[in-house]
């Protein structure tokens, strides 16, 4: 009887795995199972299988898997208004914004539905401010390595090299500097330069922080010459680094800030932040057909609400040191090195080419964990990530390594 179950559980799999490959555009190799549900730190395929998940769907899963927080936000907000209009207001989007200037000490909130809309959002606002009030300048100065979204022009500021030259011609008006070198970002700086713009921790380049003195010289650059400093918080807010933003790990303040991933834990919602001063859109400037809709609104203003009442920011501080601390003693006997991040935002360095096939043996053994590169491994878990949660992670990723390191 079992059998036979598992069996119509494995065809009917195999029937949707070739349908997907008939049917879904290509853009990324995707592993042969297809998930189907998800609660707290775990999620199930279609074959029952059960992981352990430490990629929380691209840091987005703050809350871990369909939260009731969430669920039942969705429910009452659908059941009373889904969608108004962009031309209304509606109380939800009220109720978030000012949450969310709250929490963040900013004063306006935009919204929109990916990150890579807010970001292009930040450089509207960045070259709206350069044509009213800096002649014209129209020049955004971000970091090489970073990464701003998939718009055209978030790749032009996005500073990858393999981006360089992919979907020519490029959204021109970006100038790439290498991290942490300021005098390079100062030589960088001219009449046409209207912002500055980067990670505070680079996500997806390495996870890579920025250094205090650094970002002190790039606040005092934005300062002198009158231009917005923007950053992209867009991996980093909301808890992940163990403070509720990245940047109150450093003494500064941005002029904007933009937001995603985590802020609707799993509803797609993205936010940019901005000062008064910054208030200068004009009717027409800026919008979108799913700004500030009630659904969306509702769901990240739940999610949010639930991140600060829980102090989530705490849980990421502690349970990212523990995982750390259990890192550094793997350590100790297999070829981990280079354990850096802040918070639940965590990278170390191994072999090249040992990245993938980790990331393929931890998954056979039910945990998800993402390879940056070949040589890369990051980790970043829903923020209510427990020890019991870190200490099972690390003795499958043990066993794993253990594998590969004997059959190679
Ligand atoms: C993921 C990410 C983006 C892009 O967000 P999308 O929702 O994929 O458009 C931008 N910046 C940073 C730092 C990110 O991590």
């Amino acid at each position: 009887m079992l059998q036979t179950t598992e069996t119509t559980e494995t065809t009917q799999t195999n029937g949707l795995l070739a349908e997907a490959d008939k049917s879904i555009l290509f853009t990324t190799k995707r592993p042969h199972i297809i998930m189907e549900r998800g609660e707290g730190m775990y999620m199930w395929d279609t074959e029952g299988k059960r992981y352990l998940d430490f990629i929380a769907g691209w840091a987005v899963n703050a809350l871990g898997h369909s939260p009731a927080v969430l669920r039942d936000a969705l429910a009452k907000q659908s059941s009373t208004l889904v969608h108004a209009s962009p031309a209304f207001y509606n109380k939800p989007m009220i109720q978030f914004a000012e949450l969310l200037t709250n929490i963040s000490g900013m004063d306006k909130a935009f919204f929109a539905s990916s990150g890579a809309e807010a970001n292009e959002s930040a450089i509207k606002l960045a070259r709206k401010h350069g044509a009213m009030r800096m002649n014209g300048a129209y020049e955004i100065i971000t970091v090489t390595n970073g990464f701003h979204g998939r718009t055209l022009a978030m790749m032009s500021a996005t500073g990858k090299p393999e981006w360089e030259t992919l979907f020519a011609p490029k959204v021109d008006g970006f100038k790439h500097v290498p991290i942490n070198d300021l005098d390079a970002c100062f030589a960088a700086v001219n009449n046409h330069t209207c912002a500055i713009m980067l990670e505070l921790i680079q996500g997806e380049g390495g996870v890579n922080a920025v250094d205090e003195a650094y970002l002190y010289g790039l606040r005092k650059i934005c300062d002198m010459y009158g231009m917005p400093l923007i950053i992209d918080e867009i991996q980093t807010g909301l808890g992940r680094t163990g403070k509720l933003f990245a940047y109150e790990h450093y003494d500064i303040k941005p002029d904007i800030l933009t937001l995603g991933k985590a802020i609707g834990g799993g509803f797609p919602l993205s936010a940019m932040l901005t000062t008064d001063k910054y208030d200068i859109f004009e009717q027409g400037n800026q919008g979108g057909t799913y700004t500030g809709s009630p659904l969306a609104m509702a769901a990240g203003h739940a999610v949010v609400q639930e991140i600060v009442a829980s102090n989530l920011a705490r849980n990421a501080e502690l349970q990212g040191r523990y995982l750390k601390s259990k890192l550094q003693q793997l350590s100790g006997e297999l070829p981990i090195s280079g354990i850096r991040g802040k918070g639940l935002l965590i990278a170390f360095d191994v072999p090249q080419g040992l990245g993938p096939k980790l990331v393929d043996e931890c998954q056979d053994n039910g945990l998800l964990i993402n390879a940056l590169k070949s040589s890369v491994i990051r980790l970043m878990p829903a923020l209510i990530v427990t020890r019991e949660d870190i200490d099972g992670m690390i003795a499958i990723l043990h066993r794993a390594f253990n594998k590969l390191l004997t059959s190679a």
